[in-house]
């Protein structure tokens, strides 16, 4: 039968409670199998971190699992993935649940499989540095397990601290270092993956560097990632230096000129004056100016300050990242600015675009339209070998019209947006069905049962 032809078939209406019980029956009797099915527990674990968008959260606060289940060995999750495929029950997965548009949360009920007891550092090569991990490995005690070898992870976002690995490859795309290694989709960062395919009789597959493309950024819908390995880079002892601009076109060109330096980055983000009035004060009070955070490797900080000190901006040198007890400057960027802003005022949401160049011209239009209802924030990126400006501006909920009209301006500016208020891995991207992720559903999951309704090329 044609593949896209089961997959409509799959769509199910609801779960059948038949099948259900059936599936459950199946998975009591597995060994290092915990099955969680206490309401408040499933309600939990239904949902991420999806209310930054009103949209997701009117379209997804009723979706809840069927059953929770926690696999500790690769060999239960194989009997999970075995039995769900089977009785047709959909199987969505979960790392720690901190993804933004509602990545792992159960579309069509079913079951929710938690990642994070398979969370094993299994390898570091100490030649190439390659590590392979468990894929619920938390990334923060992973870069704490590098970071004893001399080693650090080359991307990570900055809820690093909760997220897990196979989360952020599954459904992540960049965040700290992306000024310095692009994302995580780009050649080199993931080499291998250990995979279980949702299939009758589950296989566990190992897959090179091109093989584990289709399944990077896929949402968790063509492959049950149990491993996988990434590139690491050497340690780096990063300094914490902020730098306070009094006008907007001087930050903005600052920050290129940063990001063009020949300076070792980790991390360049750039704040409005109004978000900065607004963020947690652990890197300083506000002086109602408009501010640069950076992580630099330690003979870097000396040209910051000289560029600084050229553009007339105020140069601040909190030392190095490491001694800072606690949280750091990195927790104030990416979708960290978001939540914090939302913490202030929950009606606040944001959006996501690699700017056009020049940005300035691009970023004056679209202020002009929304005053103080959209804040600037910007992150430096490098995109396809570039240094680029991309931005997650703040922007005042005015209802999903406007919004939508926000986007199409952005378009019509140049910019490329990557739409956080949907569901879809393509409507969140380019908008483009990527023939390899639906070629990797038809091979490894063939009845679609794994988080349907995600893959928009699977529909
Ligand atoms: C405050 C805040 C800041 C953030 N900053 C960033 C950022 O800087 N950059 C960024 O990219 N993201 C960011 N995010 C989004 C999210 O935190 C990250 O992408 C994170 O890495 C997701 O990891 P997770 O373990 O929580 O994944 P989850 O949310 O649990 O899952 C994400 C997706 O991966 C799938 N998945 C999980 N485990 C597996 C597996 N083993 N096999 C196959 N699929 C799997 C899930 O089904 C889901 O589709 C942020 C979110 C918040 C709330």
């Amino acid at each position: 039968m044609d593949c896209r032809y089961q997959f409509v078939l799959a769509v199910w209406p609801m779960t059948s409670t038949r099948l259900l019980a059936d599936c459950c029956a199946e998975l009591t009797a597995v060994a290092d199998l915990e099955l969680i099915d206490a309401p408040v527990e499933l309600k939990r674990f239904s949902r991420d971190a999806y209310d930054f968008s009103p949209v997701l959260r009117e379209q997804l606060e009723g979706c809840c699992a069927d059953v929770v289940v926690r696999p500790h060995t690769v060999a239960a999750v194989a009997v999970v993935a075995g039995a769900c495929t089977r009785h047709g029950i959909p199987l969505t997965l979960r790392g720690a649940g901190t993804g933004n548009y509602g990545q792992c949360v159960p579309l069509q009920g079913g079951v929710v499989m938690l990642m994070g007891a398979l969370s094993k550092v299994r390898h570091l090569d100490p030649d190439t540095g390659v590590v392979t991990v468990e894929s619920g490995c938390l990334l923060r005690d992973l870069d704490q397990h590098l970071s004893r070898l001399g080693r650090q992870l080359r991307l990570l976002p900055s809820s690093w601290r909760s997220a897990s690995v196979g989360g952020f490859v599954a459904g992540g795309s960049g965040g700290i270092g992306s000024v310095r290694w692009g994302f995580l989709r780009d050649p080199g960062h993931l080499l291998a993956l250990e995979v279980v395919t949702a299939e009758d009789s589950p296989r566990q597959l190992q897959l090179d560097a091109a093989g584990s493309e289709a399944l990077n950024h896929a949402y968790g819908s063509n492959g049950i990632i149990t491993a996988l390995s990434l590139a690491t880079a050497p340690a780096v002892a990063w300094q914490e230096v902020m730098i306070d601009c009094e006008d907007w076109s001087e930050a903005v060109a600052l920050a290129l000129r940063c990001t063009r330096a020949a300076v070792d980055l980790h991390l360049c983000s750039l704040h409005e004056r109004p978000i900065v009035d607004q963020l947690p004060h652990w890197c300083g009070a506000s002086n109602g100016q408009h501010r640069l955070l950076l992580l630099v490797a330690p003979d870097g900080v000396s040209t910051l300050e000289r560029l600084a000190e050229e553009a007339g901006a105020h140069c601040k040198v909190w030392g190095q990242e490491a001694d800072r007890g606690g949280t750091g400057l990195r927790e104030l960027t990416w979708n960290h600015t978001t939540m914090h802003m939302r913490a202030v005022d929950p009606d606040w949401t944001y959006l996501q675009m690699l700017l056009p160049q020049p940005e300035l011209a691009a970023m004056k239009v679209l202020k002009q339209q929304w005053g103080d209802d959209l804040l600037w924030h910007l992150e430096a990126v490098r995109q396809q070998g570039v240094q680029r400006l991309a931005a997650l501006p703040i922007v005042r909920w005015r209802g999903r019209q406007s919004l939508e009209q926000l986007m199409n301006d952005c378009r019509q500016l140049g910019a490329v947006v990557f739409n956080p208020h949907v569901i879809t891995v393509e409507d969140g991207g380019l908008g483009v069905v990527d023939a390899d992720q639906v070629a990797a559903k038809c091979r490894y999951d063939p009845k679609g049962v794994l988080n349907p309704g995600k893959l928009r090329g699977c529909l």
